[in-house]
Order: C-alpha cells, then structure tokens, then sequence
C-alpha cells in the first residue's frame, strides 16, 4: 500500500477485513448490549484508519491539558458559575436543581477529572485546525473499547505500511492508571471505589474491562451501584460517606448526565450525600455545572478567558474555538449585524443550538433549529445556545456496522482524553496529561455523534 492509502487497492484491501475484523471485535469484547438485551452485537468500527492531518492531531493533544486546567480552575468559581448559569437555572430545572446539591460550604478534598477534549478538523486543502465541539468532563466513555479497535487495526494492517503511522490508542490502560493514581491520594483501610452506572447499561462491556483490571491487577477495592441505590442505602458518618459498610473515598459517574437518569428523589440524594461528604467525585456537581454549554461560550470572551489562563495559553485555545452567541444577542455574521436568533434563521447551515446538557442527541441542527428558534420565548431561549457549524472535508470511509460493510463520505471527531487530579482545591495537579483518544468517524449525513446511539463508528488515527 501507498503512504497515504488513498488508492482504490486500499479501500477493497479495507473491505475484505470484515470478518477478520468482527471476529477480534468478538474476541475481545468490541461489543454492546443488542437493543432488546436479548444478545450482544459488534460495535459499529472502522475498517481503514483515518489518515489525519498531523498539526490537527498535535494541536489536539497540546492543548487537552490546558483545557484540564481551564476547567479545573473554571469548576473552583461558585460565584461565577452561579452569575454564568443564573438566566439558564431559572429556566433549565436540570440546571437548577443541580445547584441544589450543593451544601452552603463545599468540604475541602481531592480534585479528579476524567475528561475528553473533542475536535473536529476545520478547513481543508490548506491549513486543518482543530475546533472543538466541546470538553467532555462527565462520564467520558468508550476509552477502553477505542483502544481496542486500535488494536485490531494494528493486527490487521500489521503487514502494511499504515502500521508505522497508527498513532497507538491506550486510552483503556490510562483509565486503569488513572484510578491507580487516585487511590494512591484518597486510598485507605475499609474504603472503596463506587462507580455509579446504569443497572441496563448497553456499554457495560466497556466498563467491565477495566472494572476488572483494577481489581485482579491492581488490588483495588471497587463497588458498582445505582445513583438510587446509593441515595437509599448511603449515610454520612463525621463527613464520610458509606455504603455497604465501607467508606466511599471516590464515586466516579458513568451516568447523571441527563435529567432522565434521576429516576427517583434518591438519584438527587445520592448527589448530595457525595457532595457533602469527604468521598471525591468525578465529577463534583461544580464540575458538571462547569460543562454546561453556556460556560463554554462565556469563556470565548477574550477577558473572561484570561481571568482563568495567562496570555499565551488563552491565545493557543482561542484558535480552537469557532463563534458562540446567546440567542438575544447582537452579533455580526456574514457581513450582517443583528439579533442571533434572526441570524441563524437565515443561516440554519452556519449554526448548532445546543441546551446546556451532556450526553447527545440533544441538539437541533438545520430546519429543526429554526422551527425551535421561532417558537422560543427570550426567557426559554436562556436554555440554549448557538455555536458556529464546524466546517471539514469529507473523506472516504470504510466501516463494519451490524455485520455489513458500508463505503462512502464521512467526518470524524477526534477526543483526546484529559486526565488531571489533584490533591486538593489549592493545590498544582500531580497529574495532568493526556490518556489516549476516542475517534468517532459518521456519514456526512449524520449530524449527532454518539457511537451507541448508532451515529457513528469508532476508528483509529493515522497521521499522514
Ligand atoms: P453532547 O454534549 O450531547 O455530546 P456535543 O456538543 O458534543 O453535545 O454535540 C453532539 C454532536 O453534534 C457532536 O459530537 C458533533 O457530531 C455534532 N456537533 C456539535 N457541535 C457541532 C459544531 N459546532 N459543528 C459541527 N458539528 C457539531
Ligand atoms: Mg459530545
């Protein structure tokens, strides 16, 4: 194969993996719950790495740490969260109600984030620049199933040329090192881990992997439940939280993105109890509020920025942000000046309106965002904002999805995981680093990205 396989022998080379490819998705565990829990069915993958620009992939890596501080220093601002967020909580009950977890004075512990930095390349032909679609800081998954995939092109372009360009995904060995890591901060006799998941998880292959690699290798005591559970069954004792009888010293949610999730008056309880006690949380409710969309736009005000990161590093992230706008404001586009909300009525193809909230298909694109942009009042438009359309080439795509091989233009976002803990609200971090990546290549005719919602396929990096 060529350096760039861009040829027609590489696509048909790409199309005949299929069954060795599905068959290594089997064996080691590329797969999900099928719809109806009655079996378990290969992740949708790519069957041709993604031959990525390099400044694209470096900047996007360079700049997941100086993202991680920006959000661990964002998420430390009560009062400035609280003016940020105060039109959207008075109209977002999700919002709201999330600030009611917190205790009138946040006791003092540790800091840990499992984040991910996602980007989309912006612009072609010339220069490629990562933009990002945003910072992950809740319930970043599908790192350890990346790897994976990564592994399985590694094993089948292992003859070829590509497999000296594969930048290698070791997303799922950083997580493990990452709880390694904090367990050497909060660690202790008579403590546990609690990861709070789902009870019908369609990823729970994902998650069972490294639960199970921290336990056999590493010896670590973790616990899974329900954030209801958690409410129902957790006290506090001289501020530590216990469950089960053992001290909880880190919940890590794998869910509580979605007001959805709270199922029972016990779910919010659960956020209480973790917030009021020593036990850390990833995240904090701070730390959740810090990733609503609306901060990620205040923040793309020059000074705003610069209250949070010196100069130079504001500069570098700036280049990664496209336009953000509140629905009223004023804003020039195209040459033309006016409200948002009119501007992106007649420009549906420029704009994105996302409420503040994680965990995708949430947002309105196109047609759909102009009939919500006519409907809303200026009071319930305090739930969303707008964000400039990330522009990039298409590209040719060859993936496995349910069984059948599909060819044809796609995009691709690239998540660089983030890690970063600290020992304490003060405190430098003892880690902020990179952990490996998530790439999610979709159809040009997807606009959402979720892997498990069915938009997209994961696929590995090779840079050109
Ligand atoms: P969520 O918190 O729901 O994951 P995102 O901001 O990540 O919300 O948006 C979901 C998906 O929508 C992204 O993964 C991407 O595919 C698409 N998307 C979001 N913002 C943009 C944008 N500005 N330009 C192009 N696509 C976008
Ligand atoms: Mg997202």
């Amino acid at each position: 194969m060529s350096s760039t396989c861009l040829e027609e022998t590489c696509y048909q080379f790409a199309a005949s993996l299929a069954t060795p490819a599905s068959q290594f998705a089997y064996a080691h565990g590329i797969v999900r719950f099928a719809k109806d829990l009655s079996g378990v069915t290969p992740l949708p993958m790519s069957l041709l790495p993604w031959r990525a620009d390099a400044e694209f992939v470096r900047e996007t890596r360079e700049t997941t740490p100086l993202y991680n501080t920006l959000y661990a220093r964002v998420s430390e601002e009560r009062e400035f969260l609280a003016e940020t967020l105060g039109a959207a909580r008075q109209v977002d009950p999700f919002v709201s109600r999330l600030f009611d977890c917190l205790p009138a004075s946040l006791p003092e512990k540790p800091r840990f984030f499992i984040n991910r930095n996602d980007c989309m390349p912006h612009g072609g032909g010339g220069e490629v620049i990562p933009k990002q679609v945003e910072m992950n800081l809740m319930a970043a998954s599908l790192g350890a199933v990346s790897a994976k995939v990564n592994r399985m092109h590694r094993y089948l372009y292992a003859d070829t040329e590509m497999a000296g360009r594969l930048w290698v995904n070791d997303a799922g060995d950083d997580l493990v090192q990452t709880f390694v890591d904090a367990w050497k901060i909060v660690g202790g006799p008579n403590a546990v881990i609690l990861w709070i998941v789902d009870p019908l998880e369609p990823n729970i292959f994902d998650m069972r992997a490294t639960e199970s690699r921290l336990v056999v290798d590493h010896g670590l005591p973790l616990g899974r439940c329900s954030m209801d559970e958690l409410g129902s069954e957790g006290t506090l004792q001289n501020g530590d939280l216990y469950f089960r009888g053992r001290k909880v010293v880190l919940a890590y949610f794998r869910i509580g993105y979605a007001p959805t999730h709270y199922t029972t008056p016990n779910c919010w309880k659960a956020r209480e109890l973790i917030e009021a006690s020593s036990a850390v949380s990833v995240p904090s409710v701070m730390v959740q509020l810090a990733n609503m969309k609306k901060l990620q736009h205040t923040l793309s005000d020059p000074a705003t920025l610069r209250r949070f990161v010196p100069d130079a590093e504001a500069t570098r992230l700036e280049r990664t942000f496209v336009r953000f706008a509140g629905l009223e404001d004023e804003i020039e586009w195209k040459g033309q000046r006016g409200k948002a909300r009119e501007l992106a009525i007649a420009y549906p193809d420029d704009w994105v309106m996302k409420p503040h909230r994680e965990g995708g298909a949430n947002n309105f694109f196109a047609d759909e965002m102009v009939a919500q942009l006519k409907k809303l009042s200026p009071e319930e438009g305090e739930a969303f904002i707008l964000m400039e359309m990330i522009r990039q080439e298409p590209f040719r795509a060859i993936r496995l999805v349910n069984g059948q091989v599909e060819d044809g233009p796609c995009f691709t976002e690239l998540g660089v995981f983030g890690i970063y803990l600290s020992t304490g609200s003060k405190a430098a971090p003892t880690v902020n680093r990179e952990g490996g990546y998530l790439l999610r290549t979709k159809n040009v005719a997807n606009k959402e990205g979720l892997v498990l919602g069915g938009f997209s396929f994961m696929d590995s990096v090779a840079p050109r």
